[in-house]
Protein backbone atom coordinates (compact mmCIF):
# COMPACT_ATOMS: atom_id res chain seq x y z
CA UNK A 1 0.00 0.00 0.00
CA UNK A 2 1.70 3.40 -0.73
CA UNK A 3 1.00 6.52 0.76
CA UNK A 4 1.57 10.15 -1.37
CA UNK A 5 4.48 11.64 -0.65
CA UNK A 6 3.71 14.59 1.26
CA UNK A 7 1.74 11.87 3.71
CA UNK A 8 4.90 10.67 4.30
CA UNK A 9 7.36 13.50 4.47
CA UNK A 10 4.80 14.35 7.34
CA UNK A 11 5.55 10.89 8.71
CA UNK A 12 9.16 11.06 8.65
CA UNK A 13 8.71 14.82 10.45
CA UNK A 14 6.58 12.99 12.86
CA UNK A 15 9.46 10.13 13.72
CA UNK A 16 12.17 12.93 13.65
CA UNK A 17 10.20 14.37 16.38
CA UNK A 18 9.64 11.38 18.42
CA UNK A 19 13.77 10.73 17.54
CA UNK A 20 14.31 14.34 19.27
CA UNK A 21 12.28 13.50 22.20
CA UNK A 22 14.02 10.68 22.94
CA UNK A 23 17.19 12.08 22.80
CA UNK A 24 16.59 15.20 25.00
CA UNK A 25 15.46 12.00 27.81
CA UNK A 26 18.83 10.28 26.86
CA UNK A 27 20.57 13.25 27.04
CA UNK A 28 19.83 14.25 30.34
CA UNK A 29 20.07 11.51 31.51
CA UNK A 30 23.58 10.88 30.62
CA UNK A 31 24.48 14.44 31.66
CA UNK A 32 23.67 13.48 35.47
CA UNK A 33 25.98 11.14 35.70
CA UNK A 34 29.22 13.22 34.30
CA UNK A 35 30.42 15.03 37.08
CA UNK A 36 34.01 13.91 36.85
CA UNK A 37 33.96 14.82 33.16
CA UNK A 38 33.08 18.33 33.08
CA UNK A 39 33.86 19.04 29.18
CA UNK A 40 31.79 16.18 27.98
CA UNK A 41 28.82 17.42 30.73
CA UNK A 42 28.96 21.09 29.12
CA UNK A 43 28.83 19.63 25.53
CA UNK A 44 26.22 17.36 26.23
CA UNK A 45 23.99 20.36 27.92
CA UNK A 46 24.66 22.43 24.98
CA UNK A 47 23.36 20.08 22.81
CA UNK A 48 20.19 19.30 25.16
CA UNK A 49 19.62 22.49 24.58
CA UNK A 50 19.64 22.17 20.95
CA UNK A 51 17.71 19.27 20.93
CA UNK A 52 14.98 20.85 22.69
CA UNK A 53 14.94 23.61 20.00
CA UNK A 54 15.09 21.11 17.00
CA UNK A 55 11.83 19.49 18.34
CA UNK A 56 10.39 22.55 18.69
CA UNK A 57 11.31 23.46 14.63
CA UNK A 58 10.11 20.25 14.15
CA UNK A 59 6.60 20.61 15.64
CA UNK A 60 6.34 23.76 13.78
CA UNK A 61 7.04 22.62 10.57
CA UNK A 62 4.07 20.02 10.83
CA UNK A 63 2.24 22.56 11.99
CA UNK A 64 2.65 24.68 9.10
CA UNK A 65 1.81 21.98 7.02
CA UNK A 66 -1.69 21.86 8.55
CA UNK A 67 -0.94 18.88 10.52
CA UNK A 68 -1.85 18.13 14.30
CA UNK A 69 0.80 17.33 16.72
CA UNK A 70 -1.36 15.76 19.62
CA UNK A 71 -0.67 11.85 17.88
CA UNK A 72 2.76 12.53 18.06
CA UNK A 73 3.43 11.88 22.07
CA UNK A 74 2.32 8.01 20.57
CA UNK A 75 5.68 7.34 19.09
CA UNK A 76 7.56 7.51 22.32
CA UNK A 77 9.78 4.64 22.94
CA UNK A 78 10.19 3.81 19.19
CA UNK A 79 14.08 4.93 20.03
CA UNK A 80 13.80 3.22 23.40
CA UNK A 81 16.41 0.15 22.74
CA UNK A 82 18.76 3.34 22.26
CA UNK A 83 18.24 5.57 24.45
CA UNK A 84 18.87 2.72 26.97
CA UNK A 85 22.48 2.21 25.62
CA UNK A 86 23.14 5.75 26.00
CA UNK A 87 21.14 7.24 29.06
CA UNK A 88 20.26 3.77 31.04
CA UNK A 89 23.58 2.55 32.12
CA UNK A 90 24.53 1.95 35.19
CA UNK A 91 27.97 0.15 34.43
CA UNK A 92 31.24 1.44 36.05
CA UNK A 93 32.76 2.19 32.53
CA UNK A 94 28.94 4.02 31.59
CA UNK A 95 31.13 7.59 30.37
CA UNK A 96 32.81 5.53 27.63
CA UNK A 97 30.02 3.77 26.55
CA UNK A 98 27.43 6.38 26.64
CA UNK A 99 29.91 8.27 24.66
CA UNK A 100 30.14 5.28 22.16
CA UNK A 101 26.18 5.19 21.71
CA UNK A 102 25.90 8.91 21.55
CA UNK A 103 28.15 8.81 18.66
CA UNK A 104 26.28 6.18 17.00
CA UNK A 105 23.32 7.68 17.95
CA UNK A 106 24.50 11.43 16.11
CA UNK A 107 25.26 9.55 13.40
CA UNK A 108 21.67 7.97 12.94
CA UNK A 109 20.19 11.69 13.40
CA UNK A 110 22.50 12.66 10.52
CA UNK A 111 21.28 9.74 8.29
CA UNK A 112 17.42 10.80 9.08
CA UNK A 113 17.93 14.41 8.36
CA UNK A 114 19.63 13.74 5.00
CA UNK A 115 16.59 11.51 4.21
CA UNK A 116 14.20 14.12 4.90
CA UNK A 117 16.17 17.14 3.05
CA UNK A 118 15.98 15.02 0.09
CA UNK A 119 12.35 14.19 0.55
CA UNK A 120 11.71 17.74 1.05
CA UNK A 121 13.96 19.05 -1.54
CA UNK A 122 11.99 16.77 -3.95
CA UNK A 123 8.40 18.21 -3.00
CA UNK A 124 10.07 21.67 -2.94
CA UNK A 125 9.07 21.83 0.87
CA UNK A 126 11.59 24.89 0.81
CA UNK A 127 10.79 25.91 4.73
CA UNK A 128 11.07 22.20 5.52
CA UNK A 129 14.46 21.76 3.88
CA UNK A 130 16.06 24.57 5.23
CA UNK A 131 15.13 23.71 8.96
CA UNK A 132 16.27 20.26 8.37
CA UNK A 133 19.44 21.32 6.98
CA UNK A 134 20.11 23.79 9.88
CA UNK A 135 19.45 20.75 12.59
CA UNK A 136 21.62 18.59 10.45
CA UNK A 137 24.19 21.00 11.33
CA UNK A 138 23.87 20.71 14.68
CA UNK A 139 24.49 16.73 14.31
CA UNK A 140 27.24 16.93 12.58
CA UNK A 141 28.75 19.27 14.78
CA UNK A 142 27.92 17.20 17.80
CA UNK A 143 28.95 13.98 16.51
CA UNK A 144 32.78 15.56 15.14
CA UNK A 145 32.57 16.80 18.49
CA UNK A 146 32.80 13.33 19.82
CA UNK A 147 34.70 11.93 17.50
CA UNK A 148 37.52 14.04 18.83
CA UNK A 149 36.95 13.52 22.15
CA UNK A 150 35.86 10.03 22.94
CA UNK A 151 39.78 9.00 22.74
CA UNK A 152 40.23 11.72 25.73
CA UNK A 153 37.07 10.56 27.66
CA UNK A 154 38.25 6.88 27.77
CA UNK A 155 41.88 7.70 28.28
CA UNK A 156 40.54 9.85 31.40
CA UNK A 157 38.18 7.11 32.74
CA UNK A 158 40.99 4.25 32.80
CA UNK A 159 43.06 6.72 34.71
CA UNK A 160 40.24 7.53 36.94
CA UNK A 161 39.71 4.25 37.36
CA UNK A 162 43.15 3.29 38.05
CA UNK A 163 43.84 5.59 40.55
CA UNK A 164 40.65 5.06 42.29
CA UNK A 165 41.84 1.26 42.51
CA UNK A 166 45.17 2.11 44.14
CA UNK A 167 43.50 4.30 46.75
CA UNK A 168 40.97 1.63 47.41
CA UNK A 169 37.86 2.78 46.34
CA UNK A 170 36.86 -0.13 44.21
MG1 LIG B 1 18.91 15.94 17.37
FE1 LIG C 1 21.77 15.17 18.14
Amino acid sequence: MSIDSKTQLQTWLKDAHAMEEQAEQMLTAQAKRLEHYPKLRDRITQHIEETRSQAERLKECLESQGESTSTMKDMGGKFAAMGQAIGGSMASDEVVKGGIASYAFEHFEIANYRALIAAADQLAETHVCEVCESILNEELAMAKWLEENLDDITRAFLTRAESDELSGKR
